[in-house]
Parts: C-alpha cells; structure tokens; sequence
C-alpha cells in the first residue's frame, strides 16, 4: 500500500517525502512542477537512496488523477499541491479558487471513488485572519483577507462537510505557522520563483548578495521591537508533523482532526534578522519601511494540542533554522 503524496516535489512535500522514505513508506508523487522543478525529486532520492513512483499530472485533470489511483494500490493521500502566494491571489483569484479548490475536489472526488478515506490536508495558520489573542488556539474563529487563505478556509469546510456526509473518513487538517529551513544535506529546501515574497528566502537572497537590501514592513506594531512577529517553524520538524497525524489516522480509522503545527514561540522581523547574522556571522542590509497591507501584528501558535494528540512537538530551534536556510542558499545560488 502507498502513500499519495500531491505536491511532493514542492518545499515542504519533498521533506516529507524525505521523512516518509527515510520511515520505510511507499510514496508515489503527484505534481505538475508549477512551483517546483523535477530536479527537486532527484534530490529526495540522492537523500535517502530510496525509489518512488511518480506522475506529472495536474490536479485539475480528473483523469490523469483517476489513472494513478486505478494503477496503485493507495492507503492514504497527504495533499500538499496547491497555489500559495498570497498577493498573487489577490491578483489572480480565479486561478486561485480553481487550482485549489476545483483541484481538491477532483482529488476528494477520486479518493471517495477508490475508497481512499485517509487524508491529511496542508491549512495555514492564515486561516485565522487577524487573531484577537496569541497563542492562537485551533477553535480561535476563522476569517481570511485574500483569496489564497479563502481557499484554505473552504477546504477545510468541504472536508467537515465530508466527514458530516460518510464518517468513515479520517482526515487530519494541519494548520502551518510559518515554515523555514532546509534539509540538513543542503540538497533541498526552498527555492521560489523570482523576488520572494517571504521573509527568510529574501534574507537568504540577501545574504548572497542576488538583492541588494531587506526591505522591513512597519516598525509601528504593538510587538517587542514594533515589526511584525511570527511563528516560524524548521520545515523539517514540520514534515514529521505529518508522519504524526498519518499515524493518527491509521490509529483512529476515522474522525476529522485539526491541528496547528507551530512551534509557540513567536519573533520578529529584527529578531530574525539578528539571528541569521549572528548563526552565519554576514551581515543583512535592510531598510525600514511602511507596512505590508494586509500583515497582522503577532500570529503564533498554541501546539498543545498537537504535542498531547500526535505525540509531536517542533525541535529545531530559530539557529538551525537561519543555518540550514543559509546552507541550502549557498549550496543552490542558481536555485534547484
Ligand atoms: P510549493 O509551491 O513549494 O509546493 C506546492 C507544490 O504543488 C508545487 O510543487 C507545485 O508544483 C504543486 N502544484 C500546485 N498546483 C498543482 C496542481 N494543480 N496539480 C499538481 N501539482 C500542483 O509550496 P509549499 O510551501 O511546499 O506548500 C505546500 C502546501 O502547504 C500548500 O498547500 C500551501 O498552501 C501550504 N502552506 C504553505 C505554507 C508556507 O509558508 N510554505 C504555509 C501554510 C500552508
Ligand atoms: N517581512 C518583511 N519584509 C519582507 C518580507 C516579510 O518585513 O520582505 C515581514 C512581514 O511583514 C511579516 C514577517 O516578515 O511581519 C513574515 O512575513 P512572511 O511573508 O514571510 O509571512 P506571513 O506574513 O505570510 O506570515
């Protein structure tokens, strides 16, 4: 029995990949490479000397889909695929609304087909909007402010409505904070297209010199130091979260689950800064400047739930983080 891993060869799906390889699962990938290059599944098998099956097919192809699930035998699906640049979505909200959304029902249509009812699906803590409190906890309200986390909010829903429909399903939500990091082997991590929009790869492209400064959005927030803070979280504690929550399911047999994955520590902008100076001793160039319309203040997790129902807990701290972000940019200046 295989493990459907959608998006896989993206950043966080080709650690998981790595995580599910490396625990002696069958994987078979899905992806159309949107966002990511083939190279990158290259390097999942250089890292941990293992094979997999994979399928360029888009989500929005229904019978690319059904033909992997025809030809395999598959158990669960961890359905990372999906668009994910938050001002692009306010740019572009059809095609938002339809990769993600018509993709996922292609999937959950499929899946229902071929009586695969183990899913584990890849939320975002934007699904919060802007918290009343930090930590935020899973049954704080749900609000979006752009397409992309629209998208998130409705997924979640069609997959409560789901499970309202046929509880056999088991389904897990992963709510992510905000994922950095690489592989330790440098052979794999983040790797946008053009100018990122995120905080660390802009540092990293910072770092080596591609861009010549950090652009700082607001210094006036009600933080510790005024700019804005967040939960970031090593992609790699991240990836194991998932190998918990396919755990809980196999456990469980059914149920739907939320969970943030977070590591409950929240830091800044200048935080980070600091830290990737200090952990790689080179030093970031940044400006201050207005605010990024549509950024809250502080968005960090509560991950008690998640340490006390999966048995996991994020162990990597912000150093390793800002090293393995730097390793990965220098060992790929070219990208992947
Ligand atoms: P990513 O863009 O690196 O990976 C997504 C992968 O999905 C890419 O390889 C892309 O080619 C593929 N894809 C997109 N649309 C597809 C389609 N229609 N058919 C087939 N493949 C398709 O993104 P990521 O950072 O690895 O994020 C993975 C998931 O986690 C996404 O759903 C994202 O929204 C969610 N998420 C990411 C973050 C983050 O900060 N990175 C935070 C919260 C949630
Ligand atoms: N940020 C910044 N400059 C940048 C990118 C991000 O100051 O070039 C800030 C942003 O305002 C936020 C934090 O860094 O306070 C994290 O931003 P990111 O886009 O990485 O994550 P998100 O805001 O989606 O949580």
């Amino acid at each position: 029995m295989s493990i459907l891993v959608t998006g896989g060869a993206g950043y966080i799906g080709s650690h998981t990949c790595v995580e599910l390889l490396n625990a002696g699962q069958d994987i078979i990938i899905l992806d159309n490479f949107s966002n990511s290059k083939e190279e990158s599944l290259n390097r999942i098998r250089k890292i941990t000397g293992k094979d997999f099956k994979f399928y360029k097919v888009d989500l929005l192809d229904k019978n690319g889909i059904e033909n992997i699930f025809a030809e395999n035998s598959i158990d669960s699906v961890i359905h990372f695929a999906g668009l994910k640049a938050v001002g692009e979505s306010v740019s572009k909200p059809i095609e938002y609304y339809t990769n993600n959304i018509s993709g996922s029902l292609n999937l959950f249509e499929l899946m229902k087909k071929y009586n695969v009812k183990k899913l584990v699906f890849s939320s975002s803590a934007t699904v919060y909007g802007d918290p009343k409190k930090v930590p935020i906890t899973e049954d704080m309200p749900l609000s979006t402010t752009n397409p992309y986390g629209t998208t998130k909010l409705f997924i979640e829903q069609i997959l409560k409505d789901l499970y309202v429909s046929d509880n056999s399903w088991a389904i897990s939500i992963l709510r992510y904070f905000n994922p950095i990091g690489a592989h330790e082997s440098g052979l794999i991590g983040e790797d946008p297209q053009g100018i990122p929009n995120n905080l660390m790869p802009f540092i990293s492209k910072v770092a080596i010199g591609k861009l010549e400064k950090l652009t700082v959005f607001g210094n006036d927030y009600n933080t510790h130091d005024g700019t804005g803070v967040r939960d970031y979280i090593h992609v790699v504690d991240l990836s194991k979260g998932h190998l918990k929550a396919l755990e809980k399911l196999n456990k469980e047999q059914k149920g739907i689950f939320i969970h943030n994955l977070g590591t409950g520590t929240g830091y800044s902008v200048l935080d980070m800064i600091n830290a990737f100076e200090k952990v790689n001793n080179i030093k970031i160039n940044y400006v201050i400047s207005s605010r990024r319309p549509g950024d809250i203040a502080a968005c960090f997790a509560d991950p008690t739930k998640a340490q006390m129902e999966l048995n996991w807990k994020a162990e990597k701290n912000i150093e390793d983080m800002c090293r393995d972000s730097w390793n990965f940019e220098q060992k790929n200046p070219k990208g992947l």
